[in-house]
């Protein structure tokens, strides 16, 4: 399948695929720029387990579980790759894989 944008120049969608949970520090940037709810703030405990995803202004601390948070690729179907969530992570902890080498 060829890309194009609106003017027809080839472009190669770039997904995300993944976040890094071990290198993640979950500050947010990436869901504040992504236009398309690709992904959530979820709580994990000390042992690295998900406890949930906390809700944007909410301040959960899943009963005194919470030991941090990171952010989780929950709805990767909706990713464009416009890659904006690339540009702004602090951490360089996300996976983004090319349109032509993904499937579908
Ligand atoms: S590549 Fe674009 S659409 Fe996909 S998750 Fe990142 S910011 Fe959102
Ligand atoms: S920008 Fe990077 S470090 Fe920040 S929450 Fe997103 S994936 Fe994690």
């Amino acid at each position: 399948m060829a890309y194009t944008t609106r003017d027809g120049s080839a472009w190669m969608p770039e997904y995300l695929t993944r976040i890094d949970a071990a290198t993640c520090i979950g500050c947010g940037r990436c869901y504040k720029v992504c236009s398309r709810d690709v992904m959530h703030l979820h709580g994990v405990d000390e042992a690295g387990q998900v406890l949930g995803r906390v809700e944007e202004g909410e301040d959960e601390d899943f009963d005194g579980e919470l030991n941090r948070m990171i952010m989780i690729v929950d709805n990767a179907g909706a990713c464009v790759g416009c890659g904006a969530c690339a540009r702004v992570c602090p951490k360089n902890c996300q996976t983004h894989v090319p349109a032509d080498r993904i499937a579908a």
